[in-house]
């Protein structure tokens, strides 16, 4: 007990980013689009106001709000302000944890609602982002704290009577962790509200919710049980993938696809360091069908001709002809770090494929991402001429992409 834990959170972060390099949009409805322009990913307040909602198409959110301006997202200009959010908060506090592009939890011990305040006002002022703060006991509180306080609040949930004001009346929905799924077991026990959920009975939730529930019944009575950490845990999984720009029926690009995505992947792997023991492959359906591939690999890897194999078979499993994929994800799992990898009695490191991977590695650091590559992905030449595509939120290093 005692601990004090903050939360912090952008206001429509995404939105923001884009008016701290075009002045000219503050004040308007704007809204951000998704990598194929056909979807609002993220609106401004004044924008939220005309009812245009987060997921709906261009064509709908237009007459709603003809005023409107879009921009195209830019994730790489995100990641930019996101670490520079993160360098503030690492003034005020010796322990920042960064849990998504535009949220960090952070050790507020000994702060008061006063230096939140600071903090806040020196993100505004040295990023340009408005960002909502909550200090509470529990990072669980925290979170709800800041999300209560939208946009640009400060709320302190610590003491009981400002608990008591956080928790009341607040749908057990809004607690992060707890699925919709878990709020429905709930509903028969009368348990609809934070404050209800923080009142029931321990071993009613456990019962009902396992120890991930048990551990926000002690999160929301202000039992920090979820620690705040510097470094992220150890992940386990990495995955890449999105939407392929219509629905593709030609297997040559869904091939190229697959390797697109598949050297991404592999760019993740380097990155963290690890190898992988497994791949997992989902691919979506213009019928609405959605097929889901898992296979071992033969050795713990990161090579891309070792994925890409594993990658293809697992698409030519779902039988994708003439069905039309508009959506694919790669996910390699059963991850372990490099420097603890054991080769196997029989495993020959291929050499030529240790050198092309350097090569390539090297070269695209030098001239630019994807500047070479597969040549699997010369049907999605449209797709790399567009800048936009270089991009993607999967891509910001340390961003869970679920
Ligand atoms: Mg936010």
């Amino acid at each position: 007990m005692g601990r004090i834990v903050g939360h912090l959170d952008a206001d429509c972060f995404y939105v923001s980013c884009e008016r701290v390099r075009h002045g000219s949009l503050r004040g308007l409805a704007v809204g951000v689009l998704g990598n194929q322009g056909a979807c609002v990913i993220a609106k401004s307040y004044e924008m939220r106001a005309f009812g245009i909602t987060t997921g709906m198409p261009i064509w709908d959110a237009l007459p709603l709000c003809p005023e409107a301006v879009f921009v195209k997202r830019d994730f790489q200009w995100y990641e930019v302000l996101s670490r520079r959010m993160i360098e503030v908060a690492r003034r005020f506090s010796p322990t920042v944890e960064y849990y998504s592009i535009d949220e960090v939890f952070f050790d507020a011990g000994g702060m008061t609602p006063a230096d939140a305040r600071t903090l806040q006002r020196a993100i505004l002022d040295e990023v340009g982002v408005p960002v909502s703060v909550g200090l509470a006991a529990s990072k669980t509180l925290a979170k709800l704290a800041s999300s209560s306080g939208k946009p640009f609040g400060c709320v302190s949930a610590l003491g009981e009577e400002r608990l008591r004001r956080l928790l009341d009346g607040r749908p057990v929905e809004k607690i992060t962790g707890l699925a919709r799924r878990s709020a429905r077991r709930l509903a028969p026990y009368g348990i609809r509200t934070c404050a209800e959920f923080a009142r029931a009975d321990r071993r009613l939730i456990r019962r009902l919710l396992t120890k991930r529930g048990e551990d926000l019944w002690w999160e929301l009575n202000g039992a920090a049980v979820l620690p705040v950490r510097d470094v992220p845990a150890l992940r386990k999984n990495i995955s890449r993938g999105g939407s392929l720009a219509g629905a593709v029926t030609d297997p040559d690009r869904l091939a190229a696809w697959v390797a697109r995505n598949t050297e991404r992947l592999v760019e993740g792997l380097d990155r963290h360091g690890v190898f992988c023991e497994r791949l997992t492959l989902i691919l979506t359906f213009k019928d609405g069908g959605v097929d889901q591939r898992r296979a071992t690999l033969p050795v713990a890897a990161a090579d891309f001709a070792v994925l890409y194999e594993a990658a293809v078979r697992l698409t030519n499993a779902c039988r994708p002809q003439g069905r039309g994929v508009t959506y694919m994800r790669l996910i390699a799992e059963e991850l372990t770090a490099r420097r603890h990898a054991q080769l196997g009695l029989f495993d020959r490191p291929d050499p030529r494929q240790k050198a092309v991977a350097v090569v390539k590695r090297t070269i695209n650091e030098k001239v630019g991402r994807f500047a070479l590559r597969s040549g699997a992905t010369l049907p999605l030449a449209d797709v790399y001429r567009d800048e936009a595509n270089a991009y993607d939120v999967c891509d910001i290093y340390g961003k869970t992409c679920f």
